[in-house]
């Protein structure tokens, strides 16, 4: 079947620790572990798969149990799984702690995630989806070209700049359509950009922004789309001549690791289901996120079609 959305990204396997609180410096605290599969990439492939849109997943994998684990993972989710490459640098890994709060704090080792090289993606897959889709876990170089080949064949290209870190060069976002960071990442974006004008920007200055001074800053990274989403507060969309607050749903939150992830891949199964209208694109995504956050982990966590459309009922 014909990818309608291309995913250019990350496989890592999650370690996820449950704890009551974080442990200190010098700590050490007992823990409930959930191993699962994640990645940037991988989640948000998965969560664009379940939620009905046909999804190419190219990423790369170790000679090791966890990548043949992210293989198996994808085939039993219907991810397109033919260009998950096997390297001979490990299957990425993350470290994930849980607090009784839902709150996370992450470390990810990209292993040969970084292996993943511009001779290695499929031309014609790029070149004939409707959504292509880059995340920040990857060579930078990789995710650039991707982007340019992809806009250049008329897809909507979408970046989602997670994590932010310095390899990430703003000039990726000339490739461009749809830009989706959240808080922080909008942060760094903005403290960043030379064309913002702002500095010393912070997630507090950004809580007290009017909505046409926002929508100011997300024009000012030449991007004709820009979404940032707000945890439980939704997102805010900016698009050339209009700006849109859309609330969160109102749910219970038991784990929110992933639902930027969640967004993004519902975001792409919506524009292929709205015939890229960005707006319904969005309302899909905030339901598909909502969804995933009352799910433990992040792959797994994401809903299916029929889930998504039962909430929406
Ligand atoms: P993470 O890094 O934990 O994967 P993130 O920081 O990239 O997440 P957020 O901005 O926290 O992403 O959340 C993305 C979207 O998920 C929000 O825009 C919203 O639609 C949904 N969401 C997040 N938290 C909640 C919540 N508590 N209740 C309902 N929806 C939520």
């Amino acid at each position: 079947m014909k990818a309608r959305v291309v995913i250019v990204g990350s496989y890592v396997q999650d370690l996820a620790f449950y704890v009551e609180a974080f442990p200190g410096p010098g700590d050490c605290v007992l823990a409930e572990l959930r191993p699962g599969a994640g990645g940037k990439g991988f989640n948000q492939a998965v969560a664009a798969t379940r939620a009905g849109a046909p999804t190419l997943f190219v990423g790369a994998i170790g000679q090791d149990s966890a990548g043949a684990h992210a293989r198996e993972f994808a085939r039993r989710n219907g991810v397109q799984t033919e260009f998950i490459l096997k390297k001979k640098e490990p299957t990425g890994a993350a470290s994930i702690a849980v607090n009784h709060a839902g709150q996370n704090q992450i470390m990810v080792a990209l292993g040969a995630n970084l292996a993943l090289h511009v001779r290695d993606l499929p031309v014609r897959p790029l070149a004939a989806a409707d959504v292509v889709l880059c995340q920040a876990e990857s060579d930078m170089k990789t995710a650039a070209h991707v982007l340019r080949v992809a806009r250049r064949h008329g897809a909507v290209t979408v970046f989602n700049p997670a994590p932010m870190h310095p390899g990430v060069d703003l000039a990726i976002l000339r490739h461009v359509e749809v830009l989706i960071p959240n808080e922080a990442e909008f942060v760094s974006l903005v403290n960043r950009s030379p064309r913002s004008g702002v500095k010393n920007f912070t997630v507090e200055a950004l809580h007290r922004l009017a909505p046409d001074r926002l929508h100011t800053l997300c024009r000012s990274f030449n991007v004709p789309i820009v979404i940032v989403t707000l945890g439980a507060r939704g997102c805010f969309v900016s698009q050339p001549d209009v700006y849109a607050r859309v609330q969160a749903h109102e749910v219970d939150p038991v784990d929110t690791a992933g639902a930027g992830d969640a967004f993004v891949g519902g975001f792409a199964a919506g524009l292929v289901k709205f015939n890229k209208n960005i707006i319904e694109a969005v309302h899909f995504a905030n339901a598909v996120a909502a969804l995933a956050v009352t799910q433990h982990g992040t792959a797994p966590a994401m809903p299916t079609a029929r889930e998504i459309a039962r909430f929406l009922r």
